[in-house]
């Protein structure tokens, strides 16, 4: 195992850190799968250091161009592939991003019960809670009980979509764009689109000084 592999294999070396179960179980499954001559050491870490290079500033640059312009927003609704790759955004091993636009009426929110699938090209490697059993499980039985644990309270009359992805198929949610950023520009809108509110389990909030008219 080449140094640079083992860091990102093992990135809590230097810490007190104990591996967890899943760890240990991903580090065996990985070294089972270069023994095996499936994947190669070099692919595992093209594909380790590819996902840690994004973060969810990618996806908020998407959400903010949709917000902002209503043609690219239809055209991520109609194929989300086609308008991403008009940013320089390209899905790796993913067949399609697909975009879940929340209103006033609904409110979408993106689990994967099976394991883990998240859309890593625009928000990077997914949160611990999101691969945990126990949100995989409850969000699909008590959406709205676990959103108000996030704090996030959907009103009775929104109905709350919970979306299974899957590995072929991930979703990006788009946020309602908050009343008080009507003359903000795109890169000011970015700045507003937090990671969780692109999964389902965040709102967007807005600065005071933006609603203080
Ligand atoms: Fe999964």
């Amino acid at each position: 195992m080449v140094s640079d592999e083992h860091d990102l294999l093992h990135p809590h070396l230097d810490d007190d850190h104990e591996e967890t179960y899943y760890e240990k179980r991903i580090i065996a499954l990985c070294n089972l799968l270069m023994d095996k001559g499936v994947i190669t050491s070099g692919e595992l870490l093209e594909v380790l250091q590819e996902n840690q290079a994004l973060n969810p500033s990618i996806g908020a640059k998407v959400v903010a161009r949709a917000w902002n312009d209503p043609d690219f927003k239809q055209r991520l609704l109609n194929d989300g592939k086609g308008a991403l790759a008009e940013m320089g955004i390209t899905l790796k091993r993913l067949d399609d991003i697909v975009t879940l636009e929340n209103t006033p009426s609904v409110h979408h929110v993106v689990v994967c019960t099976l394991c883990s699938c998240y859309p890593i090209p625009l928000l990077g490697p997914p949160p611990e809670w999101y691969k945990s059993e126990v949100y995989r499980s409850r969000v699909v039985k008590e959406p709205r009980q676990v959103l108000e644990e996030f704090g996030v309270e959907v009103p009775a009359e929104v109905e709350v979509r919970v979306v299974d992805s899957t590995a072929e198929i991930r979703y990006l949610v788009l946020p309602v764009r908050p009343k008080g950023t009507e003359g903000m520009s795109e890169e000011e809108l970015t700045e507003l689109v937090t990671r969780d509110s692109m999964i389902g389990t965040g709102l967007i909030s807005v600065p005071s000084a933006a609603t203080a008219v």
